[in-house]
């Protein structure tokens, strides 16, 4: 069983130093991003499932099933499993996901009695008065979708249309949880690069996959026209944008 354990953690540990190298650095991952997110979250899920399992297993490895944790046997036994245990509950704390304070500023300007509700494509969205380019998703029961009003006034029907679809996708999709977890991780092991490059391709995923699926929508086109309105002075939004060419 020790071996078994052994090599549990062994293997998620190469899962999770391989899967970033292999999804930040594939090309493919520009043009199916849906694919890329889903096939990490699996690599972070099979890691850690895999190394807690392997830990469990070396910690209760020739205990009788009656007493797998032998907390009355051996206090030799019982520092391992407070160690095992120490370890875990370390790592929980380490990665915990916290939602960003934006996100309360965000709620707190939806829910005002002043800001106005605008029925956008099948959606309500807040529009909050400012003169910058501004559209944001916030997820949960008190979330949604805002735009502010500097960047609808620039937009036609159209494009606003996809702005929505492109937030309204993020919540859909659960994007903030996967942004969540990766920029977590960045600032738990922030010295391992791959939790790095992981966090800032995580980034990048989630827009791409909101674009097409905005883009299965209103069309290519319409999603184009409206990244280079809100974020055509961006390298990101150039880049979104010319993945919508053609
Ligand atoms: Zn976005």
């Amino acid at each position: 069983m020790v071996v078994v354990g052994v090599v549990l953690i062994v293997l998620a540990l190469t899962v999770v130093v391989v899967a970033p190298r292999v999804l930040t650095r594939a090309a493919w991952t520009i043009d199916r991003p849906r694919t890329a997110l889903v096939s990490w979250s699996a690599a972070v899920l099979v890691g850690v499932a895999g190394f807690v399992a392997g830990i469990t297993l070396v910690v209760v490895a020739g205990r009788p099933a009656t007493d797998p944790f032998a907390v009355r046997g051996s206090p030799a036994h019982g520092l391992n499993v407070g160690v095992a245990l120490v370890a875990v509950v370390a790592f929980v704390i380490a990665v915990r996901v916290r939602p960003g304070p934006e996100q309360d500023a965000v709620r707190r300007a939806m829910h005002s009695g002043a800001t106005p509700h605008r029925e956008i494509g099948g959606v309500p969205v807040a529009l909050v008065e400012a003169d910058h380019a501004l559209a944001c998703a916030v997820p949960g029961r008190a979330g949604g979708v805002l735009v502010s009003t500097g960047l609808a006034d620039q937009l036609r029907t159209d494009e606003l249309e996809a702005v929505v679809a492109h937030e309204r996708a993020h919540l859909s999709q659960h994007h903030g949880i996967a942004v969540a977890v990766a920029e977590s991780i960045e600032r738990a092991v922030p010295w391992v690069p791959g939790a790095r490059a992981m966090a800032r391709s995580t980034r990048v995923l989630v827009e791409f996959a909101a674009d097409d699926a905005a883009a299965r929508r209103l069309g290519r086109d319409a999603v184009r026209r409206a990244v280079l309105v809100a974020d055509g002075t961006s390298a990101l939004g150039v880049v979104r944008a010319s993945r919508l060419e053609g």
